[in-house]
């Protein structure tokens, strides 16, 4: 039992009875780049890329890119990476980019949508980061933020692909986009549930609000509802849907994922240890079991009581 333990400390995600549920680390820039590469992960479930074109008169030049994710394939050599294309607007518009004034940056020109304005931004980001994978041996994926619907997901893996950028994928969190998860899934690799984004629009509930907090709870059953949709067209489809969402850094809510059919979780390096115990403690039925209970629910606080009553001791 003690080895038991031991070994459920470190490697990949699974549950007790061997479903592997991947743990991956979610990445904003280079300054936390060598603690996530030194933490126990199966690579990063999203690089957000902001941080390159945050502070500048300009978009960043291809070299420029190319150097800096060639520094985090490098650093996570043989491991997957999965790039997220720029996600500006909202609560980071770039002056560069002209998105001007917005009454409700929120539902503006933000993520993808920037590419109906100024399509070189994305090409360029595209190119630059299959030239970094070429210079290294990195599993690398992409995936676009802010997808609404199927033609938007088949647009952006065509792009993909035409810069030989093989895997590509889209973010759900946007409902539209949960709801119809299977056509999404059908013009592109996968998808990752953005958990933040998804509670934000599902519940009208700014982000940024803090008073708001009890709405945008990622314990939300109608959240959790839409999650579990997404993973079933997944599993339908034969697919990876992962959710890289702080929802996924809870050990008790990454037992509802995974219960739900996830794939994969990708969360704050602090949080891997936990989840994977947590995992490591339940097998898959008990993890269905957990994430019935949390769905029937009645709010979000009822079904957060429930699942640290009745989960076995994760220590
Ligand atoms: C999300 O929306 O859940 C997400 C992971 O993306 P971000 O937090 O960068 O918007
Ligand atoms: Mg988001």
């Amino acid at each position: 039992a003690h080895r038991d333990a031991l070994s459920a400390a470190r490697g990949p995600g699974r549950t007790q009875d061997g479903t592997s549920v991947a743990l991956l680390v979610n990445l904003g820039g280079a300054a936390d780049l060598s603690a996530a590469a030194a933490a126990d992960s199966e690579g990063v479930g999203l690089l957000r890329t902001e941080f390159l074109y945050l502070g500048r008169t300009e978009a960043p030049a291809r070299d420029e890119q190319c150097a800096a994710y060639g520094k985090v394939f490098a650093a996570f050599s043989g491991r997957k990476v999965v790039v997220r294309t720029l996600d500006a607007g909202a609560d980071k518009p770039l002056p560069y980019l002209g998105q001007g004034e917005e009454p409700n940056p929120a539902l503006g020109v933000r993520g993808l949508r920037l590419d109906r304005r100024q399509p070189r931004i994305l090409d360029e980001q595209l190119a630059a980061i299959a030239t970094a994978r070429d210079q290294h041996d990195a599993e690398v994926w992409v995936m676009a933020p802010m997808v609404s619907t199927p033609a938007e997901a088949a647009a952006f893996a065509a792009r993909a692909r035409s810069h030989g950028l093989g895997v590509a994928g889209t973010m759900i969190e946007v409902p539209a986009a949960a709801l119809r998860a299977q056509q999404v899934l059908a013009g592109c690799d996968f998808a990752s549930i953005g958990t933040n984004d998804l509670g934000q629009y599902t519940y009208a509930a700014d982000r940024m609000a803090g008073e708001l907090a009890d709405l945008l709870d990622p314990w939300q059953p109608a959240l959790l509802e839409l999650v579990r949709h997404a993973a079933e067209a997944g599993r339908r489809a034969g697919k990876p849907v992962g959710v890289c969402g702080e929802a996924a850094g809870d050990p008790y809510l990454a037992l509802v994922l995974a219960g739900v059919g996830v794939t994969s979780l990708s969360m704050a390096p602090a949080s891997l240890a936990a989840v994977r115990l947590a995992l490591a403690a339940h097998t898959l039925a008990e993890c269905q079991a957990l994430a019935e209970m949390a769905l029937s629910a009645e709010d979000a606080r009822h079904a957060r009581e429930a699942i640290t009553a009745g989960a076995n001791p994760i220590t």
